[in-house]
């Protein structure tokens, strides 16, 4: 196999199916299908969820929220992702552990990077949510980041765009 352990980036946005915001149950299941396919060639998993299917903090900027308060809801609109990602994988079979950036004890682990990469080794799929624990930041710089910490392979990005491109297609 190519790569053993591998991290990918799901945005909010895909988990909104053909809906406006929130989430889309069927596509959510979709993506747990394939996790599950990608998990049972024996590939340790890590997830790192975006939320701007239900909330950005630049948009709350825009209209008028204070920047790091909108950046809170963001990071908090991950960890919903994350439990809705997290139950899906379940329901499909695939043990799973949530680790969140910022702490919410009741709901999930925090983030320990050696707890982390032990879930891997024992075939959990983990799933961090909170992105960075910082406002400014991205989702996507918390992939990059923790793929670094858990010495991932690769970083694999699931958009809502089908390919690659040299300008937006949204707007072409
Ligand atoms: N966010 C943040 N710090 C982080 C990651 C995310 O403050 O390290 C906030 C930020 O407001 C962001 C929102 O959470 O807009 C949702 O994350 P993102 O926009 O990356 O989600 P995606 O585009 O992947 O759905």
């Amino acid at each position: 196999m190519k790569y053993k352990r591998i991290l990918l980036k799901l945005s909010g946005e895909a988990l909104m199916g053909d809906r406006q915001y929130g989430i889309d149950p069927q596509r959510l299941s979709e993506y747990a299908e394939d996790i599950k396919a990608v998990t049972e060639k024996g590939i340790e998993v890590a997830i790192v969820i975006g939320g701007g299917n239900i909330f950005r903090g630049v948009a709350g900027a825009m209209n008028g929220m204070d920047r790091v308060q909108g950046d809170h809801m963001g990071m908090l609109a991950t960890v919903i992702n994350g439990l809705a990602l997290q139950n899906a994988l379940e329901d499909a079979g695939v043990k799973t552990r949530l680790q969140t950036a910022i702490k919410i004890n009741e709901v999930a682990e925090p983030f320990i990077r050696r707890k982390a990469m032990s879930h891997l080794t024992k075939g959990r799929v983990v799933i961090f949510g909170g992105g960075t624990g910082n406002p400014y930041f991205t989702t996507d710089s918390a992939a990059v980041l923790r793929a670094i910490e858990i010495e991932a392979d690769v970083i694999l990005k699931g958009t809502r765009v089908d390919g690659i491109y040299n300008v937006d297609p949204r707007k072409r």
